[in-house]
């Protein structure tokens, strides 16, 4: 690891104009969001006009022209008021913008990206299918040649966060046969798609979740992100990247349940003192606290290499890898500092818990992770 840069002037504006919109904004309200599944579409709209939703789109299609970098420390200021609002925010600037912007034709990035960065339109990103997740390459949705040149996409796809509201889809669909047959397209909703209901999950409630189904959808050829047969290597490397906004996502919610802890911890009383004083408490803390940062100057390092044009898989999986855990770790922890409280829906802790367990399974499971990681080292013979 050659070690995260630190953070630029721009870096810095970003971050607290990212911060104050989270603490103003979101964090009042989402305790009563979350409890009442409230999506609240309308926030993520408006934070278009704030340059937070097209954060690496350049100025010369309506964007912030910022870097990854920027990305992440919008993302932890986001994930540290919701979870929920800030997978809204990772999917707009990362699964639906990364692919136009580094596969798109010059006429498909001028008219999309100008329009999701100020969040007219949103987006969302379907790869997973009931069947078919972790192991993307199995994917059956197909995308059947027309006669002019369009082509008319049928399947099922699964989990797909901001779909109850997207206006946009970049989409996955096999246009012939093994991991070369896949293909990529971006498309308006429309005729023949079929949104599902929100589906029902153990935390992430201000997040749009939903089945879509392909009912024979008719694109144009316009419609196609790259070459065909393609796709599997756009899907991939757009999660290359979006792994790092999940690392980043994990930290925000880290930083909230040691924030929370802390706090706690200097008020309750308890035999006679404050809670803090027993080492039994301290310990957990610190824990948490030195493991945030180190997941915090892996992801500012994943986020630095993507954005100085080098590789970065192995980086972005190791940060997310690490970042998950800590935000797993840090809320149950938290729950256990605030004890009786900590499992009440009268604090934050509790809401914590259920949000972090995501950052472990979205975007590449941690076992996919590892599986990333030990390719990276072990290379041809980690695939037998
Ligand atoms: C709230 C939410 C939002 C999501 N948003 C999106 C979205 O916007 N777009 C989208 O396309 N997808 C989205 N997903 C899908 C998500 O990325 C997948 O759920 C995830 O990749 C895991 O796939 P799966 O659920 O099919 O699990 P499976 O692939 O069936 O895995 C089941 C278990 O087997 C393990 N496993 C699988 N393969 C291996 C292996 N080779 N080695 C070791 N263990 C393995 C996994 O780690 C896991 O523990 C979302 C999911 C959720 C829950």
């Amino acid at each position: 690891m050659t070690g995260a840069p630190a953070l630029t002037g721009t870096h810095r504006e970003i971050q607290a104009l990212a911060r104050e919109f989270a603490e103003g904004e979101i964090a009042p309200h989402a305790g009563d969001w979350n409890r009442d599944h409230h999506v609240p579409v309308d926030l993520v709209r408006r934070m278009g006009a704030l340059g937070l939703l097209g954060i690496t789109v350049p100025e010369a299609y309506g964007g912030a022209g910022l870097d990854y970098t920027a990305l992440c420390v919008v993302m932890e200021e986001i994930a540290r008021a919701d979870a929920g609002v800030s997978v809204a925010v990772a999917v707009q600037n990362g699964l639906a913008q990364q692919p136009i912007l580094h596969h798109g034709s010059e006429a498909q990035k001028a008219e999309w990206l100008p329009l999701l960065a100020a969040g007219e339109l949103l987006g969302a990103y379907a790869l997973t299918e009931p069947d078919a997740g972790s192991d993307a390459a199995a994917l059956r949705t197909r995308a059947e040649a027309e006669g002019d040149g369009g082509w008319r996409i049928s399947g099922a796809k699964m989990w797909i966060t901001n779909g109850g509201f997207a206006d946009v889809f970049v989409v996955f669909a096999r246009t012939g046969a093994g991991s070369r047959g896949i293909s990529a397209f971006v498309t308006r909703t429309g005729p023949g798609l079929v949104v599902g209901k929100d589906i029902p999950k153990l935390g992430l409630h201000t997040s749009s979740t939903v089945e879509l189904t392909f009912d024979g959808m008719r694109v144009g050829p316009e419609a196609m992100l790259g070459a065909p047969g393609e796709g599997l290597r756009v899907a991939l490397a757009t999660l290359d990247g979006g792994r790092i906004t999940i690392a980043a996502q994990a930290c925000g919610i880290a930083r909230a349940a040691l924030e929370l802890a802390v706090e706690y911890a200097g008020q309750r009383t308890a035999f006679g003192g404050p809670i803090a004083r027993f080492q039994g408490v301290q310990f957990p803390i610190a824990d948490v606290a030195a493991r945030l940062d180190a997941a915090r100057l892996l992801t500012l390092h994943a986020a630095a290499l993507r954005d100085a044009g080098r590789p970065h898989t192995v980086e972005g999986a190791k940060a997310k890898l690490v970042a998950s855990r800590v935000a797993v770790d840090a809320a149950d922890m938290c729950v256990q500092v605030l004890g009786g409280y900590g499992y009440s829906a009268e604090f934050p802790a509790e809401r914590l818990y259920r949000d972090a367990k995501i950052t472990e399974i979205y975007e590449g499971t941690s076992e996919i992770q590892r599986v990333v990681i030990a390719r990276g080292l072990l290379g041809d013979a980690a695939r037998g």
